[in-house]
């Protein structure tokens, strides 16, 4: 009896609280994102966080405004989710008919896997406090903070991929989160990391608060990494 009770209490301690809108449609994929973002780096969440869910875009501002401490934040149409250390943020699929670009929330594989790249974020935010805190150091490490996002939650598709074999490949690793092949482009240099350090190289690489350090973690620099990918990749010339 006493065994089923203390049971009982870590289950509803691990309960993830879900704030707002759409919240049973949400509860199974945020269950189910935090045990693949668990399984892939092997080690728990360093602390607990809640989700919270914004019924229009004009609600979402009005909270990001407050967290970031910004007054003039205005998020643009394709942004529906953020993580933070504490929180990860949604505007609610069933509101992004009218509320967002780019995004369809009868695609449940499509949402399932932008509910785990938010986790990802939530996740990294947790062991980075320049991530938290979002130093501009860190800045130049977008393409591993997206492209780790993008590779965990299973959003580096066949067709991103081809897409960032067939476009321009920015001159610096840094500019690799940005245009249209961000996500192509920056996931597959983290699919690169993977496969030749492994993910406990990676996780060890979450807490990097700089590209100074990160390379340093590394022991590369960014210039070999870049022609290594090149390779490994198949990138043309
Ligand atoms: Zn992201």
């Amino acid at each position: 009896m006493r065994f089923l009770l203390v049971a009982l209490l870590a289950a509803c301690a691990s309960r993830v609280p879900i704030e707002g809108p759409d919240a049973a449609r949400l509860r199974p994929l945020v269950e189910a994102g935090q045990r693949e973002v668990v399984a892939y780096f092997g080690a728990p969440f360093a602390a607990p966080y809640e989700v919270r869910v914004f019924a229009d875009r004009a609600a979402l501002d009005a909270h990001l405004r407050v967290l970031w401490n910004d007054p003039s934040v205005k998020t643009e149409c394709w942004m529906v989710g953020m993580g933070a250390a504490a929180e990860l943020v949604l505007l609610a699929p069933s509101s992004w008919k009218q509320a967002a670009c780019e995004h369809d929330a009868r695609d449940e594989v499509a949402l399932a896997r932008l509910v785990t790249h938010e986790l990802v974020h939530v996740y990294h935010s947790q062991r980075n406090p320049s991530l938290e805190a979002g130093t501009e150091e860190i800045q130049g490490l977008a393409w591993f903070v997206e492209g780790l996002a993008v590779v965990v939650s299973g959003q580096l598709d066949e067709e991103r991929l081809a897409a960032a074999r067939a476009g321009t490949v920015p001159a610096k690793l840094a500019d690799f989160w940005s245009g249209p092949n961000r996500y192509g482009l920056s996931g597959s240099v983290v699919r690169y990391l993977e496969a030749r350090y492994g993910r406990a190289k990676l996780a060890s690489l979450l807490s990097a608060p700089s590209p100074a350090a990160f390379f340093a973690a590394l022991g590369l620099d960014d210039t070999s990494l870049l022609s290594r990918w090149r390779e490994h990749a198949k990138m043309p010339p």
